[in-house]
């Protein structure tokens, strides 16, 4: 296959402007990347652009864009032998997340990345990024990609992108992945870390699962929280998944009114994902006393995932209208190496 990349341009820092009237950041047309960045055309295959018909921050994104990136990636997807998705930094490990869930059996890279630097300026970081993300979206060996997963491109590492949070709004690594290891370090040269890259077999061709069901919630606790406030949130008419974002490796208060609202949740058929604040290690319920009632009551273990993979599964899962165990079952497992279920020896 001919050798060529598509970048879509969804919005994001990187292709952003000073309004010249009022100053502020907003987005410009994809047009003027290509000129920022003239390195682009020295690569040795075809670069293609699609911008989204709207372009937006991505703090305005929603499960729709990840239905249209969907939709453009299949259309264009035996056009081109790799894409790179150019996003907002904001929601980038959500979006790549669940692009990660939505697309089936895939065979190419999709790389996700943006800039903390508007490309105009003169110490953007977005030009390296952009010219990383399109190297990476074209390397193969043999007719094989060598990063056939949804990843996110961002500094000098390469990471998975169920596995990513943005931990930083200014420094150029913005990104982290505790809990799994980089799938590239960008240096002089690129260090592909085989190990880690997902090389399971892909028995049918791609496809996507769009229908993402968004009646879920994330309840964070915290020291002093009230019962009204998770009143409030587990009485949320329609509410069907609740992410609660627990201490350390799953702990939540012991008092019994607590517990009785978990278990009120759980009785109405809400169905419980316990993930960790810590921005790295694992939910190993049982550990401590204050988890084991959770574990009882029916709460299910997130394990090591970051709460953005952790809300795109659920919405991916919820969406297939599969029965509560099943879905339990399978927030359980790890659907595109966004979990490690034997870390803790469960
Ligand atoms: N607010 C911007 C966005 O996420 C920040 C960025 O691009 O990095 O779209």
């Amino acid at each position: 296959m001919k050798k060529s990349v598509l970048i879509i341009y969804t919005g994001g820092t990187i292709g952003m402007i000073n309004d010249p009237e009022t100053g502020a950041l907003c987005p410009f047309n994809f047009e003027q990347i290509a000129q920022e960045v003239p390195e682009i055309k020295e690569f040795g295959f075809t670069i293609d652009s699609y911008t989204l018909p709207k372009i937006i921050d991505s703090s305005d994104v929603k499960p729709c864009l990840w239905e249209e990136l969907c939709h453009i990636i299949l259309k264009h997807y035996d056009d081109y032998c790799g894409f790179v998705v150019l996003h907002g930094t904001d929601t980038m490990a959500y979006s790549a997340s669940a692009l990660s869930f939505m697309l089936s059996n895939l065979t190419k890279p999709i790389v996700f990345t943006g800039s903390q630097l508007p490309i105009g300026t003169i110490r953007t970081d977005g030009k390296e990024n952009l010219i990383a993300a399109l190297e990476i979206a074209a390397a193969y060996i043999e007719d094989k990609a060598i990063v056939p997963e949804v990843c996110i491109l961002f500094g000098d590492k390469l990471f998975r992108g169920n596995r990513t949070t943005k931990i930083n709004a200014e420094r150029f690594d913005a990104f982290q992945s505790t809990n799994y290891p980089p799938l590239a370090e960008i240096g002089i040269h690129i260090h592909y870390n085989y190990e880690a890259i997902d090389y399971s077999p892909r028995i049918a061709p791609i496809s996507a699962f769009t229908q993402m069901d968004t009646h879920i919630a994330i309840l964070k606790v915290f020291p002093g929280i009230r019962p009204e406030v998770m009143k409030a949130v587990i009485n949320i008419p329609g509410l069907k998944g609740l992410i609660l974002e627990t201490y350390g490796a799953g702990n939540a208060p012991s008092n019994d009114q607590f517990l009785c609202l978990i278990r009120e949740a759980i009785e109405k058929g809400i169905i419980i994902y316990n993930v960790t604040q810590c921005q790295g290690g694992a939910v190993e319920m049982g550990r401590y006393e204050t988890s084991c009632e959770l574990l009882n009551i029916g709460v299910t273990s997130g394990y090591d995932i970051t709460t953005e993979a952790a809300v795109c599964k659920m919405m991916y899962l919820l969406g297939q209208g599969k029965d509560a165990n099943e879905i339990k079952k399978r927030l359980n497992s790890a659907l595109k190496g966004e979990i490690t279920p034997n870390r803790v020896g469960f």
